[in-house]
């Protein structure tokens, strides 16, 4: 079969930065206990790789309560970032604290920060029971609304005279997220408005939707745990209009997909390993074309078929 290379995908570098911070510290420390609260990046296999060099994993989503399980030793926050309450919860335990939370949630952090400063309420567009959210919203708790769908949107109301803004969380589909804040700026006039979905992001969806017309249907390589993956498979199929397959490793492939199948387009998560794409990948190519199963078929007509 025949693969199109979707780029960019792949890490990006908030998760690059995320797994060269926590090896460096699990190899560092020598033995002493290194704890991530929660997936440093939502893929299994990075995961592993990382016990390997020493740093054990709180599978926690609800981060308080991961705390709660780490007991000395370093603690490690995700790429996703760490509400300010778990941070001081955690100096309170006496833990040394690394933060390998990307750069670009940082900024986002930074933005609810500010607005909230300045008196305005700010509504979060985001995915309720992911850590990303949990930890922006624990900026400001008592003046951030989280929002998941124009529903909820529509149904939003605020005593008169509220200053509003928007901003989101960074692994959103663009399309789904600014169809949103355009149904909020309608509501809210005034709202001020801040799109935080981060470039590696964008990069990724905008490059799978342009693919999608070239090839029959894409593979996304990632976990199911990954927002921007899930985001990848959603904005091939809803702006693409292609199939699109979720799969953690080349194992997930399933032949049914491919029938009928001549080219397939291949990209994955920004928390996906490399090798694990190139896997799909060569797995791929060593399955038969749709073209080449009918040219390998005898005619109907053959003396042999009878
Ligand atoms: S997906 Fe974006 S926000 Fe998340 S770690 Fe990567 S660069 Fe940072």
């Amino acid at each position: 079969m025949e693969v199109v290379r979707i780029r960019p995908r792949g890490y990006c570098h908030g998760v690059v930065e995320a797994i060269r911070l926590a090896k460096k510290v699990g190899e560092e420390r020598q033995g002493r206990p290194v704890t991530m609260l929660g997936y440093l990046v939502h893929n299994e296999h990075a995961t592993r790789e990382l016990e390997a060099a020493g740093v054990r994993l709180v599978a926690e989503t609800d981060r308080m309560k991961g705390l709660e399980q780490i007991t000395e030793g370093t603690v490690i926050f995700t790429a996703h970032g760490i509400s300010p309450l778990v941070v001081e919860a955690a100096r309170q335990r006496g833990l040394e604290i690394v933060d390998a939370t990307c750069s670009d949630v940082t900024r986002t952090h930074d933005v609810v920060r500010e607005l909230t400063q300045r008196g305005l309420h700010v509504i979060y567009i985001g995915k309720r029971g992911h850590p990303e959210p949990a930890g922006v919203l624990g900026v400001a708790p008592e003046h951030t609304t989280l929002v998941e769908t124009i529903e909820e949107a529509d149904n939003l109301n605020f005593p008169a005279g509220t200053r509003l803004a928007v901003t989101c969380q960074t692994t959103l589909s663009m399309w789904d997220t600014q169809a949103i804040i355009d149904r909020l700026a309608e509501r809210f006039p005034d709202i001020e408005i801040h799109n935080e979905i981060c470039r590696a992001t964008q990069d990724r969806q905008e490059a799978a939707v342009l693919a999608a017309p070239d090839v029959d249907c894409v593979v996304v390589v990632g976990s199911r745990r990954s927002s921007n993956s899930q985001r990848l498979v959603q904005v091939v199929e809803e702006l693409g209009h292609k199939p699109a397959y979720l799969v953690d490793t080349a194992e997930d492939l399933k032949p049914e997909w491919f029938r009928g199948i001549n080219r397939v387009g291949v990209t994955s998560g920004a928390s996906t390993p490399t090798h694990l794409t190139r896997e799909v990948i060569t797995a791929l190519e060593a399955m038969p074309s749709e073209d080449a199963i009918l040219t390998a078929s005898p005619p109907l007509d053959d003396p042999a078929t009878k």
